[in-house]
C-alpha cells in the first residue's frame, strides 16, 4: 500500500542567534494600556480566490503574537484588514471592547512599520520621525521631547540631520520603528520588518524588537514566514495555512505537540521527522505516520535498523541522515559523540517523545496511554 506523508513539502530555513541589546527604559505607549485584539470569523476574498478564510484570533493585550506561514497563506492580508487598509469581505475586527467596523486606518490607533520601511527619500531622519506628528500639528516643543527620547531610546542621535540613503539597511529599519514608536500608539503592526537584513541584523534586530515591545508593553502583531524569527520572539504564534488558521499556541506548545504534519514540518530546523510507523514497528492503524523531532532519535546498540545516508557538521551538533525503513529522517546529537564505525545503525527513541498522525488529514492523533 502506498502510505503518501502529507506535509505540503515545506522545509524551513536555518537562522543564527540573537545578541543582547541596551537596557534602557522608556514610557509606555502615551501611558495607556495596550488592548487586545479580536478576530472574528474574519476572511477576505479577492475576485477569484479566497485569501483568508474565516480566521478566529485572539491577541493578548500586550502581547507579540505572531503570525507565521508560508508565502501566499494570508498573513499579510490579515495584518492590512487589522491595520484598516484592506475591507474584510466577513468578520469583525475588535480593539479592546470597539469593534472597527470600516474606520480608516488613521483612526485606529494603530501603528504600523512595512517590510520597505517606507521612508521618504528626501527628508531627514528627524523629518521621516516626526512626520507622523506634524500631520497631526503636535506642538513644537512636544515634538522635540518626543523626537530626543525614541531618537535615544533608538539609538539614532547621531544619525537625526542624515538623508535615509546614508543609512545602513539596519539604520533604516531602526528609523521605521522609531516613526511607530513616536506616535505612542499602544497597538504595532509589523509585516515582514527583517527580510530585507543580512542574517546576523536580523538576529540582533528580532532582540531589540522584543525588547521594545516589552518595555513599552505594547500590543504587537508581527508576521513573518520565518519559523526561527517566530520561535525566538513569539508569546503566541498563529501558523497560517492557505488562508485558515492551521494551529495557535505558545512557541513551545506548537514544538512539542504540532496540531498536524504541515505543523510537525514548518516548525523546527530540521523539522520533525514524519516516518511510517511500521517502518518503527509500532502498533498502529494502517498507513499511521509518526513523529520525532530529530534530538529525541538517538543511535543505540539495539533498535529500529536504519543505515547511514549522511551527515553535517555544525559545530555543536551534528546532523545525521538516516534511512529508516525507506523513508529519511535526521538525527541530532553532540558533534563530540561523533559517529560510530560502519554504515548500519540501530535508533531508538524516548516514547513520550512519539506524536502520531492521521494519514488521511494528517491531523495529530490523541497521545497513547
Ligand atoms: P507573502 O509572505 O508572500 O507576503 P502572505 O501570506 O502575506 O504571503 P498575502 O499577501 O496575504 O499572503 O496573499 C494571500 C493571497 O491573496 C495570495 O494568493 C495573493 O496572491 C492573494 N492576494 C493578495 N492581495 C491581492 C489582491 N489585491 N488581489 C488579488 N489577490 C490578492
Amino acid at each position: 500500500m502506498n502510505c503518501a506523508i502529507v506535509t505540503d513539502g515545506y522545509y524551513p530555513v536555518r537562522m543564527g542567534n540573537g545578541m543582547a541589546s541596551s537596557t534602557m527604559t522608556f514610557a509606555t505607549a502615551g501611558g495607556r494600556p495596550a488592548p487586545g485584539i479580536r478576530l472574528r470569523g474574519l476572511g477576505k476574498e479577492f475576485p477569484g480566490h479566497i485569501a483568508v478564510d474565516g480566521v478566529d484570533v485572539e491577541v493578548g493585550a500586550g502581547e507579540l503574537t505572531v503570525l507565521l506561514g508560508p508565502s501566499g497563506c494570508g498573513k499579510s492580508t490579515l495584518l492590512r484588514m487589522i491595520a484598516g487598509f484592506e475591507s474584510p469581505s466577513r468578520g469583525e475586527i475588535v480593539l479592546g471592547d470597539h469593534s472597527l467596523g470600516d474606520l480608516p486606518p488613521a483612526k485606529r490607533d494603530i501603528a504600523m512599520v512595512f517590510q520597505n520601511y517606507a521612508l521618504f527619500p528626501h527628508l531627514t531622519v528627524a523629518e521621516n520621525i516626526t512626520f507622523g506628528l506634524s500631520v497631526r500639528r503636535t506642538g513644537r516643543a512636544e515634538t522635540a521631547e518626543r523626537l530626543a527620547a525614541v531618537a535615544r531610546l533608538m539609538g539614532l542621535e547621531t544619525l537625526l540631520e542624515r538623508k535615509p540613503a546614508q543609512l545602513s539597511g539596519g539604520q533604516q529599519q531602526r528609523v521605521a520603528l522609531a516613526r511607530a514608536v513616536i506616535s505612542e500608539r499602544p497597538v504595532c503592526l509589523m509585516d515582514e520588518p527583517l527580510s530585507n537584513l543580512d542574517a546576523k541584523l536580523r538576529a540582533e534586530m528580532r532582540v531589540e524588537i522584543r525588547n521594545l515591545q516589552k518595555r513599552l508593553g505594547l500590543t504587537m502583531v508581527y508576521v513573518t514566514h520565518d519559523q526561527v524569527e517566530a520561535m525566538t520572539m513569539a508569546d503566541r504564534i498563529v501558523l497560517m495555512n492557505a488562508g485558515r488558521v492551521e494551529q495557535e499556541g505558545r512557541p513551545e506548545e506548537i514544538y512539542a505537540h504540532p496540531a498536524s504534519t504541515f505543523a510537525a514540518r514548518f516548525i523546527g530546523s530540521p523539522p520533525m521527522n514524519l516516518i511510517p510507523a511500521a517502518a518503527l514497528g509500532i502498533a498502529a492503524p494502517e498507513c499511521t505516520v509518526a513523529g520525532l523531532r530529530p534530538e529525541d532519535m538517538t543511535l543505540a546498540g539495539a533498535g529500529v535498523a536504519a543505515r547511514l545516508v549522511g551527515s553535517e557538521y555544525l559545530g555543536a551538533d551534528l546532523f545525521v541522515t538516516l534511512d529508516i525503513g525507506g523513508t529519511e529522517a535526521v538525527l541530532r546529537q553532540p558533534a563530540r559523540a561523533g559517529l560510530p564505525a560502519g554504515e548500519a545503525f540501530h535508533i531508538t527513541w524516548a516514547p513520550d517523545a512519539l506524536r502520531l498522525f492521521d494519514p488521511g488529514t494528517g491531523r495529530a492523533l490523541p497521545p497513547r496511554q
